[in-house]
């Protein structure tokens, strides 16, 4: 007797669910999820991601029983785990969707399917959303994602023959030795939640989105919040662009349209700078742009990184933010740009350290857009025009009335002595920094990588002739107080 495994990862979902639909038709199925030792130990690991992930292989495991066969949970590393699978129950096929995750992920990745070969196992894996999988050229990339996008959803899951083999125990946080989760007003996981968000969404809460997608005050009711749901896959990208799409073409308000139209561009964001990292894996750990090597990397201030880190810069806006993800996990995009500008242009951080702690403050870390964004705000890529934010001007155009700041930093609420005076002077640093900048931009091998970088990178979307000129400007960037 053989058997067909089908290896959750980043896809903790029942619905639209290819691999397990597929290696159902084609025999009898063990439904696999490994809790690997090292990425648990990984820099960029937290326990609120094994909150996220534990409520949704709950959910996972109790949906599989319903089918007939509860979900496998195994403690180990990847190769190790299925090698002892492998013995006890002989694997004839692996099915998985394909992750485009952190290094460890790509290096274990490499090993099963090195283990694979030997042991003569098939592994076969599936599209996850719109990346693309060796992908020879950017060119043609967004006519690719929008027909993966329109493909039909996956049937529904058939009823699952039961096995007489141990489920194993899903441990909590707690049983795994992981430090407390402290982000205590986190979403929670499971499919279910997925769902009732994107319902909430578009039934109501997205209808004034591209309005109110930028204060930190409107944005947790008018954004999606289905980031974490997309990173750890309790819902596919397909089927929440599916439905959206419905929604928009159902509407005659003209708002509704626009809002939803904006947030569908971000899912087709989403993957496009995910498909920089499943295309250049180096991008976690190196500048886009190897010519910006050395630009911050001997600058480490570990007193400037502990008072960012932990909220007491003394900008309420930056220190806000921070508090608020430390305990919600969660915050907009024009904050998290914020946060991440600060951290590079007003103290001059490096972007590695400075990624890696916001990877373990944000529930939905999603490697690809994560460390994509992180150098495209701290000036890298070398593509992108370098935004520096005035901390003072974001307060004044998206928390007029103090409600966000007020709420997070009780100091300023109780007007007590407490709060620390500015870390930094504003013009001063970016003055300085400009001035940073400018040498480094004005090297000859920079402006020749940025070409390769945009030929490689960018989107598609303006004409070839135009993004090259922009590329050009990127190199010698219009530093503004966005
Ligand atoms: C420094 C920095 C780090 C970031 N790290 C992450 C991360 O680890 N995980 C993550 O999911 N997003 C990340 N983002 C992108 C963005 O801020 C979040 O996707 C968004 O705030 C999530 O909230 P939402 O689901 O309500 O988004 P919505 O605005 O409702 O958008 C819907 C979805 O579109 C995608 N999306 C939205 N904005 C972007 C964007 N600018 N780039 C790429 N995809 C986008 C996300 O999947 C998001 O869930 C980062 C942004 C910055 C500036």
């Amino acid at each position: 007797m053989t058997y067909e495994v089908v290896w959750f990862k980043r896809d903790l979902r029942l619905r639209d669910h290819a691999p397990l639909v597929e290696a159902a038709r084609h025999g009898t199925v063990i439904p696999l999820y490994i809790i690997e030792p090292s990425l648990l130990a990984a820099p960029d690991f937290d326990p609120c991601h094994w909150t996220f992930i534990h409520r949704s292989l709950a959910e996972l495991r109790d949906g599989l029983a319903k089918l007939g066969q509860p979900l496998v949970v195994r403690q180990g590393e990847a190769v190790e785990v299925l090698n002892q699978l492998h013995q006890t129950h002989p694997i004839l096929r692996l099915w998985s969707h394909e992750e485009t995750g952190n290094g460890l992920t790509y290096a274990r990745d490499r090993a099963v399917a090195k283990w694979a070969r030997e042991k003569g196992v098939e592994w076969r894996e599936t599209p996850n959303g719109g990346v693309v999988r060796r992908l020879p050229s950017r060119d043609g990339w967004s006519r690719l994602w929008e027909s993966r996008m329109a493909a039909p959803i996956a049937p529904d899951v058939p009823a699952l023959a039961p096995l007489t083999i141990d489920s194993g125990p899903l441990p909590s946080g707690r049983d795994l030795r992981l430090a407390p989760d402290h982000r205590t007003l986190a979403q929670p996981g499971g499919e279910a939640a997925a769902h009732a968000t994107l319902g909430t969404f578009l039934a109501e809460r997205g209808h004034r989105y591209h309005r109110e997608m930028s204060s930190p005050v409107t944005a947790f009711s008018s954004c999606s919040k289905l980031s974490p749901h997309l990173a750890y896959g309790t819902i596919s990208t397909r089927q929440v662009v599916q439905k959206l799409r419905a929604r928009i073409a159902a509407t005659g308000d003209k708002q509704i349209r626009a809002a939803l139209r904006a947030f569908d561009a971000r899912l087709h964001w989403r993957d496009h700078f995910m498909q920089k990292l499943e295309d250049e894996p180096a991008i976690e750990f190196h500048n886009f742009v190897r010519g910006f090597d050395g630009l911050r990397e001997s600058d480490h201030d570990a007193e400037r990184f502990a008072a960012w880190a932990e909220g007491r810069t003394g900008y309420p806006m930056v220190d806000a933010c921070m508090r608020c993800l430390l305990q919600t996990g969660w915050i907009n995009f024009r904050m998290r740009a914020m946060l991440m500008s600060f951290a590079s242009y007003h103290l001059w951080l490096h972007w590695r350290p400075v990624g890696l702690h916001l990877a373990r403050l944000f529930v939905d870390y999603e490697p690809g857009i994560h460390w994509s964004q992180c150098q495209m705000q701290s000036g890298t890529t070398g593509i992108n025009t370098i935004r520096i934010y005035s901390p003072s001007k974001q307060l004044l155009d998206h928390d007029p009335k103090g409600i966000f700041v007020n709420r997070w930093i009780p100091e300023l609420r109780e007007g007590s002595s407490g709060y620390p005076a500015p870390i930094v002077d504003h013009a001063d640093a970016v003055k300085a920094a400009r001035a940073r900048l400018a040498q480094f931009r004005a090297q000859l091998g920079v402006r020749r990588e940025v070409e390769a970088v945009t030929q490689k990178h960018g989107s598609r979307k303006r004409p070839a002739k135009q993004a090259k000129k922009r590329s050009v400007k990127a190199v010698q960037p219009t530093l503004f107080d966005a």
